[in-house]
């Protein structure tokens, strides 16, 4: 399928007069009417709930966005829990899935009454000696190892992954934590990542409605709910067919039916943390050419670089491009799309195949709207870029403002010579 951008050059221009490139774009209506779509899907379970993975995007901007549909934030870090209490998220409209956590950690979540979903069944003891007593409400994090499969394709290998607890623990935490006074239960588990399938939630949703009927009957836990994580991913490439969630909710639900109903357990609410799919394509990089080289290679030189967006440089990821105002133009040219970090794997594409691009000419980069921006670094001492909201009615509003060489060097306000670092 042809990926279009959800702004045109002509946008571009304009908004290139009041900011400048590079920046990361974000498409109001498009995260309005996926976050719809996506309560659509879930809207047979009265419980159901999404808690957006604030590591994914984290800008108040949008998760107050989120908010205004029901949805609550999935935390991991302390900056994380500060910034959901921020906008007004509390109590069970915050997820705390961490792991390896600091007990300060477990301590701000507690203070926020957020549900503590627990990664290790070591944190049983942890938190009850850093709280005084474990909270009412609680969650493990289920990871049943070995290789996680559709069909004959491999999706992932939770056996290799740092994350979550063996069955024999799962159980075992249940009982403690009974034992220790709680009185309501959640099971989360997170077994693939960025899956481009609609069969990937339901076989998940199996797993754990399951285990959570075996650990029912053998330990007598109320169940409240059950947290399929993230992992739905999206189309990064054109030749890729996007998740139908309309079609994963449906298939979420015959399982439910057969696994969970018949058990007696047709009250349990549904829970997801979706980062990816909430924001992923509806927000881009928009970034001009500044140089191109003509060596080994054809290059073009673009004023973003992986500070802006480490993915392809960190995983290889493919991210689309499109020349603004050449749509339509023959692809036929090959270049590498570099940014101007000292490593040679700056590179936002390799051997390319897009139409002739001449200097100023804008690039929209595709699907930065999740675990772009947020991945960022200061490597080079470059500095992260604005992040724009592009508003329903057209119009743009900044919601992060592009660091100034001052934020780079604010860690440094301790030293004699900063006065010096910030005047250049
Ligand atoms: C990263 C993460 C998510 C979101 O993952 P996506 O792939 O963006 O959907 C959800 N839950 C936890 C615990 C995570 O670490």
């Amino acid at each position: 399928m042809k990926k279009h951008p959800f702004v045109t050059l002509e946008q571009i221009k304009e908004i290139t007069k009041t900011y400048p490139t590079p920046f990361h774009l974000y498409d109001e209506k498009g995260i309005r009417e996926n976050v719809k779509k996506l309560y659509q899907a879930f809207s047979w379970n009265p419980g159901y709930k999404e808690y957006f993975a604030v590591k994914a995007t984290p800008n108040p901007f949008l998760l107050q966005i989120l908010r205004e549909y029901g949805c609550g934030c999935d935390c991991s870090s302390m900056t994380e829990l500060m910034m959901s209490n921020a906008i007004g998220a509390s109590g069970d409209d915050i997820m705390f899935s961490s792991n390896d956590t600091p007990v300060a950690e477990f301590k701000k979540a507690a203070e926020l009454n957020a549900i503590i979903n627990l990664d290790d069944i070591t944190h049983v003891e942890i938190v009850e000696k850093a709280l005084g007593k474990l909270p009412k409400k609680m969650s493990c994090r289920y990871n049943p190892g070995g290789i996680f499969k559709i069909s004959n394709d491999i999706m992932d290998n939770p056996g290799d992954a740092k994350y979550g607890m063996t069955t024999e623990q799962l159980f075992e935490a249940f009982r403690m934590m009974k034992e220790k006074g709680v009185e309501e239960f959640g099971i989360h588990a997170f077994l693939a990542s960025n899956t481009v399938t609609n069969e990937y939630y339901p076989m998940l949703a199996k797993v754990l409605f399951e285990v959570a009927v075996k650990l029912k009957k053998e330990t007598g836990a109320d169940i409240k709910f059950i947290n399929l994580s993230g992992g739905i991913g999206i189309a990064y490439r054109p030749d890729q067919t996007p998740n139908d969630i309309l079609k994963i909710g449906a298939s979420v639900k015959e399982v439910y039916e057969q696994v969970l109903v018949p058990a007696g357990m047709g009250d349990v609410a549904i829970y997801t943390e979706l980062g990816r799919f909430m924001t992923g394509p509806y927000g881009g990089l928009v970034t001009k050419a500044i140089n191109q080289k003509h060596t080994h290679k054809e290059y073009i030189g673009v004023d973003a670089c992986a500070v802006n967006l480490m993915r392809p440089a960190m995983y290889g990821a493919y991210h689309h491009i499109t020349v603004l105002g050449k749509e339509e133009a023959a692809c036929d040219h090959k270049y590498d799309i570099t940014g101007s970090l000292c490593e040679n794997n700056d590179k936002f594409a390799i051997d390319r195949m897009l139409p002739e691009i001449e200097m100023g000419d804008y690039l929209f980069i595709h699907d930065t709207g999740a675990h772009g921006f947020a991945m960022g670094y200061n490597y080079n001492g470059k500095l992260k870029s604005s992040e724009l909201l592009l508003k329903e009615d057209g119009s743009i509003q900044m919601i992060r403002r592009a660091e100034t060489p001052k934020d780079y060097f604010a860690t440094f306000d301790c030293f004699p010579i900063y006065e010096k670092l910030i005047q250049g």
